[in-house]
Formats: C-alpha cells, sequence, structure tokens
C-alpha cells in the first residue's frame, strides 16, 4: 500500500532537543545511563534537554534521577504519583518538552544513542517523525522475537495499514506532529498507532537493538497481551465485527437446525407406523443451546470491552498525575 508523499522540506538542526526517557524500576540502569547520556550529549550539534519520568518506581529510581537533576539543569525530572504505565509516562515527556524535536528512547539502552544522530540528519532532510526500525535483535529470547513479530503483522492489519513493522517507540518526533499527537488525550494510549494516524512525512532510520544494559525487562507477556488488546480495540472496530460475524455463522446454523427439526417433526405425523419411536433431538438441542449461549457471551463480552473503554474515556481524568518535578516548567 503506498503511502501519503510529502514535499520534504530541508531544514537546520533543531534549536534545542528534548530526549524522554521513561524510568520504571532502573535503579540498575540510570548511573550506566547517565554516563552514556553525558557523553551523547557532547557530540549532539545541537543543544539538548533529557527529561526523565519516574514512573511510580518502587526502588532508588527517582533519587538517581534527583541527584543527577541536581548537577545539570539540561536534566528534568518528573515523578508520577504511581505507577502509570510506559505509554503515559512518554506521553507526560512529551507534554513538557520544549525542543523542536523530541526524541523517545527507553532507560535500558537497547536502543543506541547514536542513532538519533542519523534521526537528526532525516529531521533535516525534512521528516516529522523518523522510527527506529528494528534489524535484528540480540540477547532476546526466541519466543519474545516470536511474539513480537507476530504482534505487529496483525496490528497492521487492526491499527493501521501504515502502521511500521517492527518498530517500537523509538522515534523522533518534530514540533508539527508532536503537537498534533499531544492534543489527542485518550486514555487507552497506542503512541505507534497514533503517529500512524497521524500521517506527517515519516521514515525509517534502521538500527541494530541491544540487550539490556541491566535489570530486566518491565514487559512481560502479560502486559504485552494487555497493550496488544489496548492496541487492537482503541484503534479499530474489527472485534466488533468480529463478533457479528460469529453471530451470523451461528445463526445459520440455528436456522438450518430449525429446518431439520421442522422436517423430522413433519415425517413423525406423516408416519403411519405407530411402532417408531420419535427421536426428540434433546442432543442437538443441547448442542445448539450451548453453541448459541456461548456465541452470545462472546459477543456481549467484546462489546463490553468498548463500553468500558467508552466508560473509562469519559471520565476523562488526568493521564498521569504528577507528585514532583526538578527542572521542569510544568503546563498549567
Ligand atoms: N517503563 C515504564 N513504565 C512501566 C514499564 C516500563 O516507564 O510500567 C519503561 C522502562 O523503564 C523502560 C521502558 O519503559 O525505560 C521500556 O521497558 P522495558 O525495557 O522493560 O521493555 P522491553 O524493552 O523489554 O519491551
Ligand atoms: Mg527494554
Amino acid at each position: 500500500m503506498a503511502s501519503t508523499h510529502h514535499i520534504l522540506q530541508s531544514r537546520p538542526n533543531p534549536n534545542l532537543i528534548s530526549i524522554v526517557i521513561p524510568c520504571y524500576n532502573e535503579e540498575a540502569v540510570v548511573p550506566i545511563l547517565r554516563e552514556r547520556i553525558t557523553e551523547f550529549m557532547k557530540v549532539l550539534p545541537c543543544p539538548a534537554e533529557i527529561i526523565l519520568v519516574n514512573d511510580g518506581s518502587a526502588d532508588q529510581t527517582i533519587n538517581l534521577l534527583w541527584k543527577w537533576a541536581e548537577t545539570d539543569q539540561r536534566i528534568k525530572v518528573i515523578g508520577f504519583a504511581r505507577n502509570f504505565g510506559h505509554q503515559p509516562a512518554v506521553t507526560a515527556g512529551m507534554d513538557v518538552a520544549e525542543g523542536d524535536a523530541v526524541v523517545i528512547i527507553d532507560a535500558d539502552l537497547q536502543d543506541p544513542l547514536e542513532v538519533i544522530l542519523e534521526m537528526l540528519k532525516k529531521y533535516c532532510d525534512g521528516y516529522d517523525i523518523v522510527y527506529g526500525q528494528r534489524e535484528e535483535r540480540t540477547g532476546e529470547s526466541t519466543f519474545k522475537l516470536l511474539t513480537a513479530w507476530f504482534f505487529y503483522r496483525i496490528m497492521r492489519k487492526l491499527v493501521h495499514k501504515d502502521l511500521p513493522v517492527d518498530a517500537g517507540d523509538f522515534r523522533l518526533i518534530a514540533r508539527d506532529a508532536l503537537d498534533t499527537l499531544k492534543s489527542m488525550r485518550e486514555m487507552h494510549r497506542f503512541l505507534r498507532g497514533m503517529g500512524a494516524w497521524v500521517g506527517f512525512a515519516q521514515c525509517p532510520v534502521v538500527y541494530k537493538r541491544a540487550a539490556r544494559v541491566a535489570g530486566e525487562t518491565k514487559y512481560p507477556l502479560s502486559k504485552m497481551l494487555k497493550f496488544a488488546w489496548t492496541a487492537a480495540v482503541s484503534f479499530s472496530a474489527f472485534p466488533l465485527r468480529l463478533s457479528l460475524g460469529l453471530g451470523i455463522v451461528v445463526a445459520i446454523f440455528g436456522f438450518m437446525a430449525g429446518i431439520y427439526a421442522i422436517i423430522q417433526a413433519v415425517l413423525h405425523f406423516l408416519n403411519t407406523n405407530p411402532s417408531q419411536v420419535y427421536n426428540p433431538g434433546w442432543a442437538t438441542l443441547v448442542t445448539l443451546l450451548c453453541l448459541i449461549g456461548g456465541a452470545i457471551l462472546i459477543c456481549l463480552g467484546i462489546l463490553g470491552e468498548y463500553v468500558g473503554r467508552i466508560f473509562e474515556e469519559i471520565k476523562a481524568r488526568p493521564l498521569y498525575i504528577i507528585r514532583c518535578s526538578k527542572n521542569v516548567t510544568l503546563p498549567k
């Protein structure tokens, strides 16, 4: 499928680049991150601010971040009141970012910082969203690779046809696209899908994803499945259509069984031999009952998911709650 073409206008490096890093229980990672970021800021071709969002960590993460921010005005820290999740953490960073370009990157340095330099080149070429596309993954289990592979292919069908395959949240977003994304305040967020949805001039930068520098993944399978479900139902009515399809199939079965039952009954009454026992067809009846009952419950369940989401969206609660901050001007 061809994606939209844009007129690209080259531009200079941003006056300021904001690097947003969500951190959840990353005490093992922060010291290494600090070292690498400090070195990296020296090679960046423009001034930078680093926005570290502590997503309600239960370890020493916030203390480490705080100490770091005390030594450098460019290091900005936001502390959440509790754990809100990766997507709200990234959103908070995007909300306070002041740069002309914003980069979202994980704390664990699985995405190499140097790739940002390539992203900046694409930014200068005129691209508004430059996403990192993984070429190869090392240090991850076959199971994780396989689930990720399926995840992206199915999501492409469900979420958006332009959803980049094998791309995570590691990306550079230019100011215009960022402001558009910031205006989308839905509670159930899938930023990659939202990025595909807004359009703009987009391009990939291919890179090799490394293993975590320290600590463990904060995205176990259960969280990944929940995230995939959020992505599917917050972007697409396909599951609802699926339940309609299921309903139709079951109804056709029911209709055919009904006709069969009528024919049986008629044949029974026409039968003049009274010694033949009429088969009441309990087995058929019970089977059909279970089938139809099950299908109705499935459809109701899917419908319920959507109603539940409407309920949560309509409450319009804040996406995150900030408990403390350092070196940051919080938006009103
Ligand atoms: N993260 C977060 N809140 C959460 C879970 C994760 O802010 O509830 C952060 C985490 O600290 C890391 C990033 O999101 O910087 C990605 O998490 P992780 O590396 O564990 O995921 P994976 O790379 O294994 O998919
Ligand atoms: Mg990671």
